[in-house]
């Protein structure tokens, strides 16, 4: 391990030109993203075409676009091929998102996993995400991705790392949420982005403009320590995870709960939550960083239907991979012993429910005893044994499907039971039979 030195800093001071290869994601056949008259391969030419222009007026630096016709359908190796042509130290490829609940929102870049294509990619999207964010853009952060094989998991960044390019991939923002969708209503806005990489760009590598009047020559990278093997996504979701009720008002419709949440290996980036038992969530609501790992929330104006039905809080937290921790379900009545009278019946007719009805219940007496205590418990207990516990935290669910599954378990053997009492019974009537048959010989 060994901490890198910045050589961009270097490499302009000698007046050695960088060449940098800008290539709008898609092309042809491949439109990408596709929303509301959104088509991601003509806004990542835009996009690509404002990079260009922006970047152009600085010294020290020579730009290529990979293509400039967005009806050219180019293969990602045909992308790192032209880049190696060109001799290009560095390649980026420009998208815009989307998701298929259209629920997410931000920008994110992915990069080279290992070495200092690992490092310098890391500095890059550093930059140029901060640019992005100053826009107004929430970040889900500058990432790595490896599949299956073991190799880089996106195609452009592998097919540049074969060829010793540095490459990363920029998701500007998501064409298809509301939160995002302002900064992409005209050719102004997807020019913005351009601009922000251009400017990211011209930091990372500490370019000089006399056009613009800048010079960015002392810029200091974020200092990254280069990974001699490969740098894995997370794929576990938060490892912390647990809710607390403080305050229910059944007459104003107010409730106030807190979240207590954390991610070992990213941060908490969003939570939502349900009063109706998890049939509906709020939309990807952002974790407050500055929060650090409780948020405290506050509900205003609950329906009058959840309020008669009763409130079953669920609150869900994701990490920077959109991997999400669920809590067990909160019967808020319950735990403020609130009869409900719309629906009495509902305790007594299903033992499903009764047993759910436990382990909130459970989970409620835990979280009464304070914060001070889940204070003191993290303090006290090994990383292991906390995550254990987190881990059957979130699994309650899932070891909830399992207890229906176990109940059909047991009605074959119930099933199988009656069959051999049958059988019993009959052989005993056949042997009746036969006796008698014996004696009347
Ligand atoms: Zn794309």
């Amino acid at each position: 391990m060994k901490v890198n030195v910045n050589e961009n800093l270097i490499q302009s001071r000698l007046n050695k030109e960088t060449v940098i290869v800008i290539d709008p994601g898609h092309g042809g056949e491949n439109k990408g993203a596709d929303y509301s008259g959104l088509v991601e391969k003509s806004i990542n030419m835009k996009t690509a075409n404002a990079m260009y222009e922006e970047l152009s007026k600085y010294e020290n630096v020579k730009v290529y676009l990979s293509h400039t016709d967005i009806e050219f359908d180019m293969s990602l190796k045909e992308r790192a091929e032209y880049a190696k042509s060109v001799n290009a130290d560095y390649l980026i490829s420009l998208h815009y998102n989307a998701s298929e609940d259209h629920s997410l929102y931000g920008c994110e870049a992915w990069i080279p996993s290992i070495g200092s294509y690992y490092v310098k990619g890391y500095q890059l999207a550093d930059n140029i995400i901060n640019e992005i964010t100053g826009l107004g853009i929430n970040s889900k952060g500058v990432k790595t991705r490896i599949g299956d094989d073991g190799d880089e998991y996106y195609g452009i960044i592998r097919e540049c790392e074969n060829r010793g390019i540095t490459s990363i991939i920029v998701e500007h923002c998501y064409l298809d949420n509301r939160n995002d969708s302002r900064y992409v209503k005209n050719d102004a806005g997807f020019e913005n982005f351009g601009k922000a990489d251009a400017l990211g760009l011209a930091k990372f590598l500490g370019l000089k403009s006399n056009v613009l009047g800048v010079d960015y020559s002392t810029h200091q990278n974020v200092s990254v320590i280069e990974p001699q093997t490969r740098i894995y996504q997370d794929s576990t979701p938060p490892e912390i995870m647990s809710v607390e009720v403080t305050k229910f008002d059944k007459d104003k419709a107010v409730l106030e709960f807190s979240i207590q949440a954390k991610d070992n290996d990213t941060y908490i980036n969003y939570y939502s939550y349900s009063l109706d038992g998890g049939k509906n969530f709020t939309e990807l609501l952002l974790w407050d960083t500055y929060a650090g790992e409780t948020l405290n929330i506050g509900v205003g104006n609950i329906s009058e239907d959840i309020i008669n039905n009763g409130i079953e809080l669920v609150v869900r937290v994701y990490n920077m991979y959109d991997v999400r921790a669920e809590s067990e379900m909160i019967d808020v009545y319950k735990l403020y012993g609130i009869e409900n009278e719309s629906q009495p019946m509902k305790e007594e007719t299903s033992t499903e429910n009764f047993s759910n009805d436990e382990s909130s219940n459970d989970e409620v007496s835990n979280n009464s005893d304070g914060e001070n205590e889940t204070k003191e418990f993290i303090e006290e207990e090994s990383f292991e044994e906390i995550y254990e516990e987190t881990f059957k935290e979130i699994n309650t669910e899932t070891s909830a499907s399992k207890d229906v599954e176990g109940g059909n378990k047991d009605s074959v053997i119930y099933k199988g039971s009656v069959i051999i009492i049958i059988g019993i019974i009959l052989a005993v009537i056949l042997a009746v039979i036969f006796k008698k048959g014996k004696t009347t010989k």
